[in-house]
C-alpha cells in the first residue's frame, strides 16, 4: 500500500501534533485510487475524540465536520493520526486494535490507517524507514490494514509531489462512481493493434489501474493511420510501444506485457494470463484466436468484450460476453460470419486481411468498446446504469453503422426520418441450447422480456464478479448431471 500526503496535511500534522505535547489526535480524510493507494487530503484535530484502549470515537462535532466533508468533497474518512511519547515511536498494541474496531465501523474502506507523530529524536541522522516521514518537529510513522490484508502493517509514506499526478487528476473529471467502479481493475487486452491501442488509451485515462498487452507483431508505418503510434515506434514491438505510450498517460500504471499470439496451441499460456485479470478484451484480427478467448472466458468465469470493424470501416460490432449471464461470442456473431459481413481472410494465415479505412471510422468503434468495457466493470461494482439494462436483456450485440445505408440491405433505418449515419442496434443473442460454452444460459426470447427475470439478473450483475464464478462453477456441475436443489431459483440465473 502507498500514501501521499499533501503538503497542506504535512504542514498541519506537523504544526498540530509533532511541535506540541504528546496524546493529540487528528482524523483524516482522503480519497482511495484505483490503483489502491490513498492520498489523505484533510486532517482534523479533535480535542474532544473518546479513545480507549480498544476504540477511537470522533467527538460530535469532529462526526459532523467529517460527514460534510464526506458529503461536499467526495472525502473518505481514512483514519487517525495521534502522537506519542519520544519513547513509542510506532503504534502500540492497542492501536491496532482500535484501527480493526474502526474498520469494523467502516467496512465500506478500502484501507484505513492509523499514524503515530513523535518529537525529533535528536540523537540520531539514519534514514526514515519507508513507512515513516520526517517532519520538521519529529516523524510520522504509518500503518494501515485493508479488508484483504485485516492485519496493520507499514505502509509507504509520501509527501504528495507539487505536480498533481495522475489519479488526482482523474478524481477531477472522472466520475466518482467509474473511478470506484475501477478499483483495482486488470484488463487483457488482446491485440494492440488499431482497435486494441485504442481502447487501451482510453481504458487508462478513464483511470483503469492494471493493464495486460497481447500482440507479437511490430509496428509498421501503415499502423501509423489508425493507431496511438508514432514514427519512433517503427520497428519496435507493439506490446512495449504501447507500454510506454500508456505510462507516459498515466505513470502509475501498472503494465504486464505479453509477445505472443492467442491461438489453440498457447490457450494454455493464456489461461494463465487471463487467470487474476477483471476483463478481456478481444481486439485481434484473427477469428480463430478470438475463438480460443471465447472458450478461455468461459473457462475462467471472466466477462469479456469484443471489438471488430469490417467493410473497410463501413461498421463494426461490440459482443459483450458475461460466463453463465450472457451468450457467447461464437452464439453472438455466428450468424455474421455465415452472412455477407466477413471479413477477407488472409490466405494461409486465417487472419483477417487490413482493410483500407480511416483512424478515425476505427477509432469510433475503440472508443465505443472502450465504453463498453468501463460500463461492464462499473455495472459489477454497481456504480454505472449503463450497460445494465442491455445486459439483463442480452442485448450483448451491438451493430454500429459508420456509413450512411450501412443498414440498407436489410432495411432497417432506411425510411426512418432523421437518420444518417452512426447508427446503433442492440441485438438481443439468445445463445445456442446445445452451445458448450452457453448452453446452459440460452433462452428464448419471450422469456428475456419478463421483468421478474431481468431483476432477478440485475441481482446477480451487481454481485460482481465471484458470484458470476460462483454460478460458472453450478452451471459445469449440473452439466456433469450432479442435481442441485434450488439452483433454478438462483438470483443469476435468468433461465
Ligand atoms: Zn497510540
Ligand atoms: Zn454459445
Amino acid at each position: 500500500m502507498k500514501v501521499l500526503l499533501t503538503p497542506e496535511v504535512i504542514t498541519l500534522v506537523d504544526r498540530e501534533l509533532a511541535a506540541q505535547p504528546p496524546e493529540r489526535l487528528m482524523h483524516v480524510l482522503g480519497t482511495v485510487r484505483p490503483d489502491g493507494s490513498l492520498i489523505v487530503i484533510e486532517g482534523l484535530i479533535d480535542w474532544e475524540a473518546e479513545a480507549s484502549s480498544a476504540h477511537v470515537r470522533p467527538s460530535p462535532e469532529a462526526e459532523n465536520r467529517i460527514q460534510r466533508l464526506e458529503r461536499q468533497q467526495r472525502l473518505s474518512y481514512l483514519g487517525v493520526i495521534h502522537s506519542h511519547p519520544p519513547s513509542v515511536p510506532e503504534p502500540s498494541h492497542q492501536d491496532f486494535v482500535a484501527l480493526q474496531d474502526l474498520q469494523r465501523l467502516n467496512p465500506h474502506m478500502l484501507a484505513l490507517l492509523v499514524g503515530v507523530v513523535v518529537q525529533r529524536n535528536h540523537s540520531g541522522s539514519d534514514p526514515e524507514p519507508l513507512h515513516a516521514l520526517k517532519l520538521d518537529h519529529g516523524r510520522l510513522s504509518l500503518h494501515g490494514l485493508t479488508p484483504a490484508n485485516p492485519h496493520p502493517r507499514p505502509v509507504r509514506v509520501r509527501e504528495a509531489g507539487d505536480r498533481p499526478d495522475f489519479w488526482q487528476a482523474a478524481e477531477q473529471r472522472v466520475p466518482d462512481g467509474s473511478l470506484r467502479g475501477l478499483h483495482g481493475a486488470h484488463a487483457v487486452v488482446i491485440g494492440a493493434g488499431s482497435v486494441g491501442s485504442n481502447i487501451a488509451e482510453h481504458l487508462v485515462r478513464a483511470g483503469v489501474p492494471r493493464l495486460t498487452l497481447v500482440d507479437d507483431e511490430v509496428v509498421e508505418p501503415v499502423n501509423l493511420t489508425r493507431t496511438v503510434y508514432d514514427y519512433r515506434d517503427v520497428g519496435r514491438k507493439k506490446t512495449s510501444a504501447l507500454r510506454d505510450h500508456l505510462v507516459a498517460i498515466n505513470p502509475d500504471l501498472q503494465v504486464t506485457l505479453v509477445d505472443d499470439r492467442l491461438g489453440a496451441s498457447t490457450a494454455s499460456t493464456f489461461r494463465h494470463v487471463l487467470s487474476d485479470a477483471s476483463i478481456a478484451i478481444g481486439a485481434a484480427d484473427d477469428n480463430l484466436a478470438m475463438g480460443v478467448l471465447d472458450v478461455l472466458l468461459h473457462e475462467c468465469g471472466l466477462p469479456g468484450v469484443f471489438a471488430a470493424v469490417y467493410k473497410g470501416a463501413a461498421g463494426g460490432d461490440i459482443v459483450t460476453v458475461v460466463p453463465g449471464v450472457t451468450a457467447c461470442w461464437r452464439c453472438t456473431v455466428g450468424p455474421r460470419q455465415q452472412g455477407t459481413l466477413l471479413p477477407a481472410l488472409d490466405y494461409g494465415t486465417g487472419r483477417l486481411e487490413g482493410e483500407i479505412a480511416l483512424g478515425v471510422d476505427i477509432a469510433t468503434i475503440a472508443v465505443l468498446a472502450a465504453r463498453t468495457v468501463l460500463g461492464v466493470f462499473c455495472t459489477m461494482a454497481d456504480s454505472d446504469r449503463f450497460l445494465e439494462r442491455p445486459l439483463v436483456e442480452r442485448r450483448t450485440f451491438v451493430q454500429v453503422g459508420l456509413t450512411p445505408g450501412f443498414y440498407g440491405d436489410t432495411g432497417l433505418f432506411a425510411d426512418t426520418p432523421a437518420q444518417h449515419a452512426w447508427q446503433s442496434t442492440w441485438v438481443s443473442s439468445l445463445g445456442d441450447p446445445d452451445c458448450p460454452e452457453c448452453g446452459a444460459t440460452a433462452v428464448k426470447q419471450v422469456e428475456v422480456a419478463e421483468p421478474k427475470h431481468w431483476a432477478r439478473a440485475k441481482l446477480g450483475l451487481a454481485r460482481g464478479r465471484s458470484q458470476l464464478r460462483n454460478l460458472l462453477t453450478r452451471k459445469k456441475r449440473r452439466s456433469r448431471g450432479v442435481s442441485e436443489p434450488g439452483a433454478q431459483g438462483h438470483a443469476v440465473s435468468i433461465r
